[in-house]
């Protein structure tokens, strides 16, 4: 390691820490110390945690990872809370009265051993902070109990609060947060920081999974959980090009809810109408013409904001008016758009039985509305 370069924690012996991230400084409450010839972290305060690695971590977003060679996992995801090392790099950026103040630089994972490269991961520590300040910007587009757990981590590393065990489990309380919300491409104990991305819209694209096989050998709950999402992307087919193409198909570009048909202008091609999503495409990736509904623009906009709710039942398609939201509506002209879309929908305007919504879907979208 030269002068300018990156530093290994053992060339900072003797000195505190000082984290510095894109916001803020922070107390490691961590000093090198010689004990009997061997140079170990010492803590230095009741309320810190004892290693680097685990403050790092802990700061950006990572679940915790442990020390102890014999223990990770040899399998994929590799970051998997317990089960995989974390060697951090820190670029010194100032030493003084004995306190060292040092960035992250690189964050290295691995769950196999030193040699093994397909066991090792570059987490691109800079970057994940820009991307954490991205997260934030965009917190109102996740699900309220999410949100709630990303805003008290991001209290953490961007407050006075020093990286002590209550700001380790805040990251434990963002991953249950996601476990709960059963998002389907989410490995339980995993790196949150996809997951996140994609529930709050920055992002559409599903990062590849590892394969079923190549979970740990000792985990078959991951293992299984592998196997429910490659389900799930094959059952997507091409994705959500492909998707637009079979709802337009199957509903013949037509809206469900008012018959309207889109209009097809020679160059332009067809517009007017959308492929709706029963359930949000940024919270359940589901990509199946059984999650889709062709609908005009009015009328989508109603179905998102649950004016306008699909009844499934025994095969009849219903399309009902949410009074608790429309009484205070008095315009006529928007009154009669939303009374358009109201009744049993035709059998003519829906898609052949097998690429009809799904009526788990719909009530799943519904779950908890109040009078439904
Ligand atoms: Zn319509």
């Amino acid at each position: 390691m030269g002068e300018e370069g990156n530093y290994s924690a053992r060339s900072l012996r003797e000195h505190g820490f000082i984290w510095e991230t894109p916001f803020g400084t922070k107390e490691s409450e961590i000093a090198l110390s010689n004990q009997g010839g061997k140079w170990r972290l010492r803590i230095t305060a009741a309320s810190g945690v004892p290693h680097i690695h685990r403050q790092g971590a802990t700061l950006a977003l990572l679940p915790r990872p442990v020390r102890d060679e014999s223990r990770v996992s040899h399998g994929k995801p590799i970051v998997l809370e317990d089960r995989y090392l974390l060697d951090i790099q820190v670029g010194l950026l100032k030493v003084e009265d004995g306190m060292a103040t040092v960035t992250p630089a690189i964050y290295t994972g691995r769950s196999g051993t030193a040699a093994d490269l397909d066991h090792l991961v570059n987490l691109q520590a800079p970057d994940r902070f820009a991307r954490l300040e991205r997260l934030w910007a965009s917190m109102d587009a996740l699900p309220d109990r999410v949100a709630e757990t990303v805003d008290v981590h991001r209290q953490y590393v961007v407050g006075p609060d020093l990286i002590g065990l209550p700001a380790e489990r805040s990251v434990r309380a963002v991953v249950d947060a996601l476990e709960a919300e059963d998002v389907p491409w989410y490995i339980p104990g995993s790196d949150p920081l996809d997951a996140l991305e994609l529930l709050a819209g920055i992002t559409t694209v599903i990062p590849d999974l590892p394969l079923p096989n190549e979970a740990p050998p000792d985990s078959p709950e991951i293992r299984r959980r592998l196997e429910v999402a490659l389900r799930i992307t094959k059952s997507r087919g091409k994705g959500h090009a492909n998707f637009k193409k079979d709802v337009q198909r199957a509903y013949n570009f037509t809206c469900a809810f008012c018959g309207f048909k889109a209009l097809n202008v020679p160059g332009f091609g067809r517009f007017g109408n959308d492929a709706a999503h029963i359930l949000p495409w940024s919270q359940y990736d589901l990509d199946h013409v059984t999650n889709g509904l062709q609908l005009c623009r009015p009328h989508h906009w109603a179905f998102d904001n649950k004016i306008l709710l699909l009844r499934a039942d025994s095969g009849v398609y219903r399309v009902e008016l949410n009074t608790n939201l429309t009484d205070g509506i008095t315009d006529q002209a928007t009154m009669g758009l939303l009374l358009e879309a109201v009744g049993v929908i035709p059998d003519e305007r829906l898609p052949k039985p097998s690429e009809r919504p799904s009526p788990e879907f719909i009530e799943k979208l519904y779950e908890g509305l109040e009078g439904y």
